[in-house]
Formats: structure tokens, C-alpha cells, sequence
């Protein structure tokens, strides 16, 4: 089973803005683990630096048990792309493209896809995945909030990613759709991804295995 484990982290934005302060978390696939905290706590920066979207100022990041936040840029990109799938409050679709077209994007720079057609194939099977099958055609314009966040959920799949990292998916949502995205999220690990959702919704604490509180950049203990 593969696992993130995260240790000591610190992040010091504009060196003076500490944002983390020596937060370690491991995220096993299979589990469900949400952080909760109130604005500004650092859910944001702990999930960026997680995601290898930033690099934090020290500590370090462990993907399989390899530490990837010591590799060269490109190496780092090549991590996340595998691995990683992301999940924003904002649902960040292409208006331009097509429901299944939006997930075949990260697809197109993964050399394991062959053609074009495969792709398709495959961001269609994934949108059946969010229960969207009737909308694959549709643009983002088309869909409702909490269709469009399944689109981005679909999209977060592309390239089989082992974990997938959420941040507030649900804040732009009303209650049906948060408990959708939530059950959603929950069936993925289930099957085997490591998901971590950060957030301030209380509503997410029944599908959490595992509960941590930021507060001020510190990671509190575990609650289940
Ligand atoms: P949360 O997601 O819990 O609201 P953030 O991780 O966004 O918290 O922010 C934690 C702290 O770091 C806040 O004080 C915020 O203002 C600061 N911060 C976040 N991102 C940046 C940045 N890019 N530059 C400077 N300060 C930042
Ligand atoms: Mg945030």
C-alpha cells in the first residue's frame, strides 16, 4: 500500500508569514483523512506543499517512501502528475470544453496514453464514474455547481492517480451537492486512493477515518 507521509514541515511565506509550523501527517491510500481549521489556520499551504504544488521551506515529502520534495523541478512535476489528482472550491473547467474533454486534459501530456481516442475512452468511463453519463457532451456553462465539481472529480482521475487532494471541494455547493461530492469522495477510498479533504465544513466529519484540527499553522492530534 502506498502512502504520503509528510515530515516537519514549515512553510514561511515572504519570510515573515509562518504559515506551518512542523506539521507531519501521513496519508495511507484506502483512507479518508480531513483536516479541519478555521480560516488562515494553513489548511491551504498544507495541502499545497503535500500536493508538490509549492515547496515548503523545510522538511520533507514522502511518496512511497521516496523523498520527492528534494527532486529537481521537473522531477517534482513528473510526481504530481502520476500520483497526485486535485479537487478546488472553484472547479477550474475549461468553459470551452466539453464535460469529457475537461478530463482529458491532464491526459494529454501522460505519455501513457497513446491516442486520442483512448483517452476519450477513458475520460467517458470516468464521467460515468461521478454519475454523469447523460452530460458528457454538455460544457460547464450546461452544468449545475455540483455537476461541474463531478466533472473536476472525474478530472482529478485521469491519470489513476493514487491520492487525491481536496481543498473546501464543497464550498461553492449547497447541502445535496456536498453530501454527492462527499460519498463520492468516500467510494474512492474504498476502492483504494488516499484522499484528503481540507476544510471547515462539520458536515464532512461522518465519511472522515481520521480527523486533525489546524490551528495557527500546528497540526493538532488525530480524532477519529
Ligand atoms: P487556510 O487555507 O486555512 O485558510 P492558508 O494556508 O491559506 O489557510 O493561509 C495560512 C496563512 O498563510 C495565512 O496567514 C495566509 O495569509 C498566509 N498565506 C497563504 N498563502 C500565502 C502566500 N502565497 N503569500 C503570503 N502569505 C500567504
Ligand atoms: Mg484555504
Amino acid at each position: 500500500m502506498n502512502s504520503i507521509v509528510a515530515k516537519d514541515l514549515v512553510k514561511v511565506y515572504n519570510q515573515k508569514v509562518t504559515a506551518l509550523k512542523e506539521v507531519s501527517i501521513t496519508i495511507n491510500q484506502g483512507e479518508f483523512i480531513v483536516v479541519m481549521g478555521h480560516s488562515g489556520s494553513g489548511k491551504s499551504t498544507l495541502l499545497q506543499m503535500i500536493g508538490l504544488l509549492d515547496l515548503p521551506t523545510s522538511g520533507s515529502i514522502f511518496i512511497n517512501s521516496k523523498d520527492v520534495s528534494k527532486l529537481p523541478k521537473n522531477a517534482i512535476a513528473d510526481v504530481r502528475q502520476k500520483s497526485l489528482g486535485f479537487v478546488f472550491q472553484a472547479f477550474h473547467l475549461n468553459p470551452q470544453l466539453k464535460a469529457y474533454e475537461n478530463v482529458m486534459l491532464p491526459m494529454l501530456i501522460n505519455p501513457e496514453y497513446k491516442n486520442k481516442a483512448e483517452m476519450e475512452k477513458k475520460a467517458k468511463e470516468l464521467i460515468d464514474v461521478v454519475g454523469l453519463s447523460e452530460r458528457a457532451e454538455h460544457y460547464p456553462s450546461q452544468l449545475s455547481g455540483g455537476e461541474q465539481q463531478r466533472v473536476a472529480v472525474a478530472r482529478a482521475l485521469a491519470n489513476d492517480p493514487d491520492f487525491i487532494l481536496a481543498d473546501e471541494p464543497t464550498g461553492n455547493l449547497d447541502s445535496e451537492n456536498e453530501v454527492i461530492i462527499f460519498t463520492l469522495l468516500k467510494e474512492l477510498a474504498q476502492q483504494g486512493k488516499g484522499i484528503m479533504v481540507v476544510s471547515h465544513n462539520e458536515s464532512i466529519l461522518e465519511y472522515a477515518d481520521r480527523v486533525y484540527y489546524m490551528k495557527d499553522g500546528v497540526l493538532g492530534d488525530e480524532k477519529r
